[in-house]
């Protein structure tokens, strides 16, 4: 995943000796986080680039070590499945009941569960309401070890770390680098991620080794470097169907301050422009604020998390139209251009639905970047 614009929240929100460690878990340990940069977009067909999106400082994360490191000195209890919420007679305390049979309680129950939240259908008081809808597109997710020194190298040679290559047959295919075990001297142990997608139902039944084909075939057609990151994927790989599924975000009932959502549960939505974990973590900080005035007797519950979901519910909603938006655009490519990556870049929605969400200044800061970028390498992103 890549982490940008809310990098500065998430500095707020770590303790400074795991800030400090974020570099040890980038994809790319070579590329300061503060290096900045443009993110490739390049025609899948031709290899040439089709954009550099601006970027001012940021990196890539494996979602694993993202984990680890965010829970460090927590205690996360795992297997726990939330299935019934309760509240105390005077309204002051929330119980969460989870299928082991065991309760916790609190002041206020944070529904970070993910775009299927359970703790959303109390929020929205039923499953319909809370429901996702199923993004139509046929995403597919692997992990790839090429166990050959000399194709993991040539495969970073240009895009050392990612690149999005969206083709005139209407599918993006992506590269990062994810991990390297045995670390930069051992190529033949790098770890990298691959995605090929495009427009369709998701519902298929196919086994892995039908999709890598599909894929395969798919790649055909490409040029370099995506020809041969896809066609030298080993056999025995497992293609991962994902499941891309967004709520537009509405309001919700948070009784009495007792109940919110952060991170998916509040905003699911396509993947295309980066924005799902960089407006978790936003989530977290402006959550971290209220509960500070909490802390410092300046507002009450119920005060601070309606403050909260009232900034939050707007921005939520707008970016999972935008991501709608630029999710359907990238995979269609006679609308490539026009879609939201391409006019705004990895900037979040700041307007109101649909209408222009970037203000006049924004976008002539982003024209200014995009003319000064124009002749920048992107070898570094
Ligand atoms: C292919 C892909 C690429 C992406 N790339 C980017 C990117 O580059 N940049 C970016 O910003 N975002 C990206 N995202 C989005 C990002 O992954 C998500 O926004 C982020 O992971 C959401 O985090 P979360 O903690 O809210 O939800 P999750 O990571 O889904 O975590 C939810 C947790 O809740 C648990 N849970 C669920 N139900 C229950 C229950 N009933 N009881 C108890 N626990 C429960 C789950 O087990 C899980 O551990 C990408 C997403 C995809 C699919």
């Amino acid at each position: 995943m890549a982490i940008h614009w809310s990098l500065d929240h998430l500095e707020k929100l770590l303790p400074k000796r795991l800030f400090a460690k974020l570099s040890e878990i980038s994809c790319n340990p070579n590329v300061p986080i503060e290096a900045g940069g443009n993110y490739p977009i390049i025609n899948a067909e031709t290899g040439d680039l089709l954009a550099g999106v601006p970027y001012a400082r940021g990196f890539r994360v494996p979602r694993s070590k993202m984990r680890a490191l965010c829970a460090e000195g927590i205690d996360v209890q795992y297997g726990k499945n939330l299935t019934d919420l309760a509240f105390s007679e005077k309204g002051d305390l929330v119980f969460a009941s989870f299928s082991d049979g065991t309760i916790a309680q609190g002041s206020v129950l944070l529904g970070a569960d993910g775009p299927r939240s359970k703790v959303r259908e109390f929020a929205m008081s039923g499953a319909e309401a809370a429901q996702v809808s199923k993004f139509p597109i046929c995403h597919h997710n692997m992990t790839v070890c090429y166990r050959d020194v000399d194709k993991a190298k040539y495969l970073r040679q240009r895009f050392p770390t990612s690149y999005l290559a969206l083709s005139q047959k209407s599918h993006h295919a992506f590269q990062s680098i994810s991990s390297m075990p045995d670390g930069q001297d051992h190529p033949e142990t790098w770890l990298f991620h691959l995605a090929m997608a495009w427009l369709g139902d998701p519902e298929h039944s196919l086994s892995y080794e039908e999709r890598l084909a599909i894929i395969k075939e798919r790649a055909q057609g490409m040029g370099e470097p995506a020809r041969s990151a896809f066609t030298w994927i080993p056999e025995d790989t497992l293609v991962h169907k994902a499941d891309i599924s967004y709520w537009i975000t509405q309001p919700w009932d948070n009784r009495g301050g007792r109940v919110t959502l952060v991170g998916d549960a509040a905003h699911p939505m396509p993947p295309y422009r980066g924005q799902g974990l960089n407006h978790c973590i936003c989530d977290s900080s402006h959550l971290l604020d209220g509960l500070e005035l909490v802390r410092a007797n300046k507002a009450t519950i119920k005060d601070a998390i309606t403050a909260y979901d009232e900034e939050l519910v707007p921005r939520g909603r707008d970016e999972v139209k935008c991501s709608l938006e630029n999710g359907l655009m990238l995979h269609d490519w006679q609308k490539v251009k026009e879609s939201p990556v391409f006019r705004n870049g990895f900037r979040p929605m700041t307007g109101h639905d649909g209408k222009e969400a970037l203000s006049e200044h924004a976008q002539a800061q982003m024209k200014r970047d995009e003319e000064e970028q124009r002749d920048i390498p992107v070898a570094a992103t």
